[in-house]
């Protein structure tokens, strides 16, 4: 019987096997904890092993031959810029691959609040994939529309985490010349189930469907990582991520993906022909960054640099040593916390309500004296 995986820290869930297995014998199906993980059925497959051969957080991966560029980036539009997560540098690619008559694909909320993989053939249909959403996107059948697509010449660009790119690659086991990619920084993917109990909480709270999440809105005091829940009854709550929960629960690495702390794809060897992320480094790039969000952008490949030299005259960018634009995710895996496994058992055995309590709760003091600060700095700003 053919094993992917002996512990689930070992999969990231990037379904290259399941789209690759030519008798279907493998489906994604969610654990307890609503991540997706491979199931064989052994009544279809044939022990061919092509299953194990795509497995690149298995096997490793072959990085780009090509001299990487690194940028610091701000599109040209603020906008645009408040449309997405940091220096909205994905927005441009996108708008401009679409023009070029190409169909881009990316991570969206469907009307139920799951995210998966979509395809928008036309700028309107863009807008749902941009921004950052901290949880695990379900790539359904994603990989085998690309190949069809790239198969009849239409050019594609698939954007999503490090492992979902080389899982697209590993699938095609080719290089397609109309096949562009870009993968994000990525410091873990959040549980589905956390997010799904967040939603509910937050729906009674305020007695409403939600309407929108937004896990990055720049609103309060031009802040940029703040969680913004927009309801049906036009209600709408936003706060800061040291306060919320649900971001509380990700940054502090409580609830993402087991694989995300071995994982693969955490250095400069990208996978994409263009990596983004947000620039951390502002002190090499002094006054070029204003707050309101700058990209990190890293050209990986010559396609990398094709889509890059279309965008620039969109985008104001200073080049910057690669050294200087590190950040740890770009060096290493998230560290697993202490805490991890206690809080999964918990989570398990008492609820999302116990676990927030435990691990997420913020006493009044602190959120006044985090809202009095906050203030304190606009005002000062203002002078
Ligand atoms: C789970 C996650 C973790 C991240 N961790 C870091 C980090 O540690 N350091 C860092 O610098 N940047 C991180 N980022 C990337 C950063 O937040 C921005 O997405 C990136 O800088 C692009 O921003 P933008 O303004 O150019 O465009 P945006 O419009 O914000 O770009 C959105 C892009 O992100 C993709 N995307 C959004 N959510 C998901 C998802 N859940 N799964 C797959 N693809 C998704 C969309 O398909 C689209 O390509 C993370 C993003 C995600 C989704
Ligand atoms: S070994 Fe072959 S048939 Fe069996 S699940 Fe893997 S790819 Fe499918
Ligand atoms: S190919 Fe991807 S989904 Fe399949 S076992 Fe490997 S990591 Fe998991
Ligand atoms: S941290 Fe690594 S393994 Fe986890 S989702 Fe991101 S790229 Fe994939």
């Amino acid at each position: 019987m053919i094993c992917l995986f002996k512990d689930k820290s070992e999969c990231c869930g990037c379904s290259a096997c399941a789209a690759v297995c030519p008798h279907n014998a493998i489906a994604m199906k969610a654990d307890t904890n609503g991540f997706l993980y491979p199931e064989i059925n052994g009544d279809l497959c044939v022990e061919c092993g092509l299953c194990q051969k795509v497995c690149a957080f298995k096997n490793g991966y072959q990085a780009f031959d090509y001299q990487k560029k690194v940028y610091a980036a701000k599109n040209k539009s603020t906008a645009a810029r408040k449309g997405s997560s940091s220096g909205g540098a994905f927005p441009l690619i996108a708008e401009k691959f679409i023009e070029n008559g190409g169909v881009v694909f990316g991570a969206a909320f469907d009307s139920e609040l799951k995210l998966r993989h979509i395809a928008a053939h036309t700028k309107q249909e863009l807008a749902p994939i941009y921004k950052s959403k901290y949880l695990q996107s379900d790539l359904g059948d994603t990989f085998k529309e690309i190949k069809e697509l790239l198969d009849s010449g239409k050019p594609c660009l698939f954007s999503g985490t490090g492992c979902q790119v080389q899982g697209l690659r590993e699938f095609l086991r080719k290089d397609y010349p109309n096949l562009f990619t870009v993968d994000i920084v990525c410091h873990g993917v959040a549980n589905p189930k956390i997010f799904e109990d967040y939603k509910k909480m937050m729906s009674e709270r305020f007695s409403s469907k939600i309407k929108s999440i937004d896990f990055r809105a720049k609103k309060i005091y031009g802040q940029t990582q703040d969680m913004q829940v927009v309801f049906e009854n036009s209600k709408s709550y936003c706060e800061f991520p040291d306060i919320d929960v649900y971001k509380i629960l990700y940054s502090n690495n409580l609830s993402i993906r087991s694989s995300c702390f071995e994982c693969k794809f955490a250095n400069t060897d990208r996978t994409g022909d263009i990596t983004l992320g947000d620039f951390w480094a502002s002190r090499a790039i002094g006054g070029f960054d204003d707050k309101k969000g700058v990209s990190l952008v890293m050209i990986n490949s010559e396609k990398g640099e094709k889509l890059f030299s279309q965008i620039n005259s969109r985008l104001s960018e200073v080049e910057v040593e690669l050294e200087k634009a590190l950040q740890p995710n770009l060096k290493a895996p998230t560290k697993k916390p202490d805490a991890y496994e206690c809080f999964q058992c918990e989570y398990a055995d008492k609820g999302f309500e116990y676990v927030c309590k435990k691990y997420a709760r913020r006493s009044l003091k602190y959120k006044a004296m985090r809202r009095a600060k906050t203030t304190v700095k606009r005002l000062l700003k203002r002078k």
